[in-house]
């Protein structure tokens, strides 16, 4: 027996037919290498484990889970590793691109974007289940009041799309939101052309203060003295699209 925890986002899914059409998503990448981030009592990784030719590690940070996951023989050690994603170097743990995976827990759900997005060199394809309301920011354009941090990191490197909304009985115990399982598939040329750690410090940044000006958000990097003053920096960040920032950059 493993009992939800709520402080783990433990919500198990229940529908088969949800978990074997996230587990196919992952044909989109030629990777070998899958990581899936919760396995929990197992169900989207007897699917995984049915896809031939990929290799499936996964990572589960309840102890009580673990030991449900090796007790049903459903994956074991080293393929299964107990301990918490947020933490694991994942340089050690694989030497090539890699998937990753999963029915995400939803309290930290953003920590794993950015985890993503770190490890871009390596993580090719992602597929994953999040609160649909964070689904939508990942995948939102300009213009719009859910395009924030999110969406201009995650689309800078990846096409993001929505594959499907999922309702709350899908899950035992329901979560209160309803869900949407997303893929990002890195784009085959994911280098900017600009200092990245300037952009992800300027999206950040302008997005901090998404009301104001890029002129007075940005006003940290003495912007005012530009003469004649680029008319980019009277808009907003979330008027300006991804290219639009690499622009910025190269201006600032
Ligand atoms: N994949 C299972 C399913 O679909 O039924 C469980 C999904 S449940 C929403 C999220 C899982 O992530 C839980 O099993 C939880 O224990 C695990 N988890 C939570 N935080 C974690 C972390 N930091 N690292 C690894 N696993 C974590």
């Amino acid at each position: 027996m493993v009992k939800p925890k709520k402080y783990l986002g433990q919500h198990f899914l229940t529908d088969n037919s949800i978990a074997k059409k996230t587990a196919n998503l992952v044909i989109n990448s030629h990777s070998k290498n899958i990581l899936e981030i919760g396995p929990g009592k197992g169900i989207l990784t007897k699917q995984l484990i049915n896809i031939k030719e990929k290799e499936i590690y996964a990572i589960e940070i309840d102890n009580e889970s673990v030991e449900f996951l090796e007790y049903n023989e459903i994956i074991k050690k080293p393929y299964l590793i107990n301990g918490d994603f947020l933490k694991l170097n994942l340089n050690k743990t694989f030497n090539e691109n890699f998937i990753i995976i999963g029915n995400f827990p939803y309290n930290i759900s953003s920590q794993i974007i950015f985890k993503m997005l770190e490890y871009r060199d390596k993580i090719d394809f992602m597929a994953g289940m999040f609160q649909k309301e964070v689904a939508q920011r990942i995948v939102s354009k300009p213009n719009n009041k859910t395009y924030g941090i999110l969406s201009v990191l995650v689309q800078a490197f990846y096409d993001a799309k929505i594959e499907f909304k999922v309702n709350p009985g899908s899950f035992f115990p329901p979560p209160k939101v309803d869900s949407a399982v997303i893929s990002c598939k890195r784009k085959v040329n994911f280098k900017l052309n600009c200092d990245e750690i300037l952009f992800f410090d300027i999206v950040k940044t302008s997005f901090n203060q998404r009301r104001k000006t890029l002129l007075n958000s940005l006003s940290k990097y003495n912007l005012k003295k530009i003469d004649p003053l680029p008319d980019i920096l009277k808009l907003r960040p979330e008027n300006l699209t991804v290219d639009d920032f690499v622009e910025l950059v190269n201006l600032i």
